[in-house]
């Protein structure tokens, strides 16, 4: 048996492949010489497995796609405090590269406008040997798993025609927002929107975000969840621009485009999916990409507004080995998230109060996530406040220690039999 999903992208590719609408960016006269046909999809899991179809090594600029790591990078120096102080996070209606700043905080609205980027990527780290786009380049090269590089034609063909972002840079110098020399900040942000990647890089980049930050193959955690969670809202709520109200309700996950035409999109938890085409619609976002996006949302389910619906179902079953609720065992199942430990609770509270032993076999949870345990944990404080004796059964290492945060002690044994056999006075066999 072979997995159908490589066949599935292939099919979705070959569809839209008939979608001529669109045209090239020319205001970046390098990009005006791409082949308009070229087309690319990459779909990446949270265990870092990507599938690739169509023009899959063609390397391209990732331009505006650079936002959202700029961001994290300047966060992860700076905190989210000082950068918010510096940009926002308001939607802005505007197009991409709109001169303006809110109307009130007199800061860029968010950081994937280019007003908000060029300053973004003033508070990148940097010194002497590393510029900041070198900084970001190295980001992205260790989240895409291999040495990415600038395109120095495309940088050099932006600098000659930058007159708009100029124009942004000085109107940031002028109210504070940027406090050095503009046109050094917008050549830096130039070259970051150079770096060259392929599908397959962003893909692997985008599973990084999908995963927490955790990069799958090496199990480093190369962003913070908090991170992560700042920049995909950022992402929902600003990535494609003054599309962004329409491709929330249509293709619903957190996405970024760039004008050589790539689109990333991130489900967390799920998927990360990169596109390239590069003829873009009239807000600047490739065309034949945004056709991809609301296919495989729609086949896949993926819109992040249906949400992962709660099983509905925590206790697989209560029972009592002895007959008599001396001992009475929870074996619980599938995922413990608020909605399930809601549940628990509740259907724990019915236990009358007394000094048997109740059990939570955990062995069939598939995920306990932090309010779960929490609210786990809450629940055994009250039944030991009832008076019971609480016994957890915990293969995997969900809890971390035998006391409680009130200072109260349940014991953990690894396996259901290691308990049941010590009870029924029975050596454990290894
Ligand atoms: N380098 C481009 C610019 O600043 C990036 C814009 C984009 O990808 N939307 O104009």
């Amino acid at each position: 048996m072979k997995t159908p999903v490589p066949d599935y992208l292939n099919h979705v590719l070959s569809q839209c492949n008939l979608n001529d609408s669109g045209a090239l960016a020319d205001y970046i006269p390098e990009l005006a010489n791409a082949d308009p046909n070229k087309l690319a999809l990459a779909l990446s899991t949270v265990d870092g497995t990507v599938y690739t179809t169509g023009d899959d090594d063609v390397e391209f600029t990732i331009q505006s796609m650079s936002k959202p790591f700029a961001y994290a990078l300047a966060i992860q120096h700076l905190g989210l405090e000082k950068v918010l102080q510096k940009v926002g996070v308001e939607p802005s209606g505007e197009a991409f590269n709109q001169i303006s700043l809110d109307a009130k905080t007199k800061l860029p609205k968010n950081p994937m406008i280019n007003s908000g980027a060029i300053t973004t990527h003033s508070l990148i780290p940097h010194d002497d040997q590393i510029s900041r786009a070198e900084h970001l380049r190295r980001f992205l090269s260790e989240l895409a798993g291999r040495e990415l590089s600038f395109d120095e034609q495309v940088y050099a063909s932006e600098l000659k025609t930058a007159f708009r972002n100029l124009s942004i840079g000085y109107m940031l110098r002028t109210v504070g927002v940027l406090d050095e020399d503009p046109v050094d900040v917008v050549n830096g942000y130039i070259r970051q929107c150079a770096i060259k990647v392929t599908v397959k890089d962003l893909a692997n980049i985008t599973s990084v975000l999908a995963n927490g930050g955790i990069q799958a193959k090496t199990g480093k955690q190369l962003l913070d969840r908090g991170i992560v969670r700042q920049v995909l809202s950022v992402m929902m709520t600003c990535g494609m621009y003054d599309a962004a109200g329409d491709w929330l309700s249509t293709v619903g996950i957190p996405a970024k485009s760039g004008v050589a035409g790539g689109i990333i999109g991130v489900l967390p938890g799920q998927v990360g999916i990169a596109v390239f085409s590069p003829k873009l619609d009239e807000h600047g976002n490739s065309a034949r990409g945004i056709q991809i996006f609301e296919r495989l949302s729609n086949d896949m389910g993926l819109h992040l507004m249906e949400g992962t619906p709660s099983a509905q179902t925590i206790v697989q079953r209560r029972y009592s080995p002895q007959q008599d609720d001396s001992i009475v065992i929870y074996e619980l199942v599938g995922a413990l998230q608020f909605a399930e430990a809601e549940m628990l609770l509740r259907i724990v509270q019915e236990e009358p109060n007394g000094n048997n032993t109740i059990i939570f076999d955990l062995n069939n949870l598939s995920l306990m996530n932090d309010v779960g345990r929490r609210m786990l944990i809450e629940g055994i404080d009250r039944l030991i406040e009832d008076g019971h004796e609480v016994v957890v059964v915990d293969p995997d290492y969900l809890i971390e220690q035998e006391l409680t945060d009130r200072g109260q002690v349940m014991t953990i044994y690894r396996h259901l039999d290691d308990f049941l056999s010590k009870l029924s006075g029975l050596t454990k066999s290894e």
